[in-house]
């Protein structure tokens, strides 16, 4: 085994089931992410498509109660070993194995998504 990336290592982790979840890495950086944001970087086979194609969306349950939809929320954050975090969504949704390298990974701060600032017209 390498030695553990400080990237990739949480040193503290903040977790709002109805926010969202905020992770201080060891290499000092801060990575928050909205819970709408997480559900849609799901790593789940479901959620990204196992054949690698895009799923157009995150695959629902047909149920009789879609007449509403509830605001999104975490019902359960699960440790899972050292290096990841399962999340249960109150959408029935319960198969995402977020890694903490998954997260690092999917970071939406402008210095991790490239972002450049008001420069270089997108589109
Ligand atoms: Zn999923
Ligand atoms: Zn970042």
């Amino acid at each position: 085994m390498l030695a553990t990336d400080p990237r990739t290592e949480p040193e503290h982790i903040s977790i709002s089931k109805s926010k969202g979840i905020a992770i201080d890495w060891r290499d000092g950086h801060r990575s928050e992410y909205g819970l709408r944001y997480l559900r849609h970087h799901c790593p789940c086979a479901v959620c990204t498509g196992s054949h690698g194609t895009t799923p157009a969306a995150p695959p629902i349950d047909p149920s009789p109660f879609q007449m509403y939809q509830a605001a999104l929320k975490m019902n359960d954050v699960e440790p899972v070993g050292h290096y990841a975090v399962r999340i249960a969504w109150n959408d029935g949704h319960s198969s995402g194995i977020y890694s903490y390298e998954h997260f690092r990974k999917i970071c939406p701060c402008p210095s991790c998504t490239g972002a450049t600032t008001g420069t270089g017209p997108q589109g």
